[in-house]
């Protein structure tokens, strides 16, 4: 990817990176000129020092172990993937490695019935659960400064999303481990920058693909082509 900035134009692409053995995941491995390994060099070895905290580095230890938890039939020798566990089961179990007893959901009202059997699921695994509503406050639209004509329904009342007010009464809460559930876009950047307890996300909002915005991808080449122009 061409910038006009410093370093000759480069920007970090791992996107369009071709190599076969990729120095990142194979030691002696190659890197394309646009190897953010090579050009930020300072900042990738620079966030070893995070690790230093302990409570970090435990995260992440608990992490990478979930990770390949992941996956069965695991052992020496060449490996085939073999992945059998779900998000939600990945979430469970992390939550779980980690102790977090108190959970948060932050979710979209448009998805109600999938927060009620989320709950209902990491009860039964043994985690309190605290959920709270997009629509928290039953704030007007207005608040924001947005006119009839940029509601969903011209003309009528329309509470606001309230990223910000979920992620307070989940602070005043006390939970340990957030899960967000279709939370839109920007209102999920808002609440994952207000929330104090780590989050995760566990569904993203794709209003017309079943909240699977994969789909998209996989048929860009297809069905989705016009995804590049501007509309
Ligand atoms: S880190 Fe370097 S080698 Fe790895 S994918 Fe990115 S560009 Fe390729």
């Amino acid at each position: 990817m061409k910038t006009d900035d410093s370093r000759e134009g480069l920007a970090p692409a791992c996107a369009s990176c071709g190599m076969k053995e990729k120095a990142c995941r194979t030691p002696g491995g190659q890197a394309p000129p646009f190897c953010p390994a090579t050009l930020d060099a300072e900042a990738v070895a620079g966030s070893l020092s995070r690790y230093a905290d302990p409570g970090i580095a435990e995260f992440a230890r608990q992490a990478s172990i979930q990770e390949a938890e992941c996956y069965v039939d695991r052992g020496p020798g060449p490996y085939v993937l073999h992945p059998t566990k779900t998000r939600t089961q990945e979430t469970a179990e992390f939550a779980r490695r980690m102790g977090y007893r108190r959970l948060g959901l932050a979710f979209c009202a448009g998805l109600q019935d999938e927060a009620r059997v989320l709950a209902g699921i990491l009860e039964a695994q043994g985690f309190e659960v605290v959920s709270v509503v997009c629509k928290v406050g039953g704030t007007p639209k207005e608040t924001l400064g947005l006119t009839d004509d940029q509601k969903i329904r011209v003309g009528e009342f329309e509470s606001m999303c309230s990223p910000i007010a979920q992620a307070a009464v989940l602070n005043a809460e006390r939970t340990e481990f957030n899960v967000l559930v279709g939370l839109c876009v920007g209102h999920d950047s808002l609440f994952l920058k207000h929330a104090d307890a780590p989050c995760t996300v566990l569904v993203a909002k794709d209003r017309v693909l079943a909240h699977a915005p994969a789909a998209a991808l996989h048929t860009a080449h297809s069905y989705y082509p016009w995804l590049k122009t501007v509309r």
